[in-house]
């Protein structure tokens, strides 16, 4: 063996006993994250545990949505806001009311028009609660689960305002 030959094998020796170290830490790594899993498997209570967390947290964010939803739902339209509306197809709509619309498009329907358009939301789209009613009399709308009655004679509403002559009045006007 000539002295090159003895260096290359040095070099080599030296290459191999790297590879091995290299090799022998991926080992106790891999030994550490074995001892880990079986930990794990020895006590999945500590696992399960976490996975119930995670699923509870999820499950409760979804609740949290779904009553967010649904309190949405259970407040319906306020009857300021139908009022408003009305009186918004009516041609007076809020002052402090952030959108504009030009005059020119601005509705200005009479109130047995404006009350039809609040029907149809309220009978047909069920966008509106239908326990705003409206007078016959004064075309005034009130919560018909507080106040109101309605006229055995021609099955009509009114609101506390009208009674019975105003209803006898309202069918002679017809
Ligand atoms: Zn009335």
């Amino acid at each position: 063996m000539n002295p090159s030959e003895v260096n290359d094998k040095d070099a080599m020796i030296a290459t191999q006993e790297a590879q091995i170290a290299n090799l022998e830490a991926e080992n106790t790594k891999l030994r550490e994250e074995n001892e880990t899993l079986k930990a794990a498997l020895a006590a999945p209570e500590r696992y399960a545990g976490l996975v119930q967390r995670v699923f509870e947290e999820e499950h409760q964010r979804t609740l949290d949505k779904l009553k967010a939803i649904r309190t949405r739902s259970e407040q319906p339209i306020k009857l300021q806001e139908v009022e408003a509306f009305q009186q918004f197809l009516c041609g007076e709509p809020e002052p402090h009311l952030e959108l504009r619309i030009a005059p020119t498009v601005q509705p200005r329907l009479s109130q047995d028009q404006a009350n039809s358009v609040i029907w149809y939301l309220q009978e047909v789209m069920h966008v509106l609660s239908d326990r705003w009613e409206y007078c016959e009399a004064c075309g005034e709308l009130y919560d018909c689960h507080r106040s109101g009655w309605v006229s055995e004679e021609d099955d009509k509403c009114y609101c506390d305002n009208h009674g019975p002559e105003d209803a006898a009045n309202s069918e002679e006007k017809q």
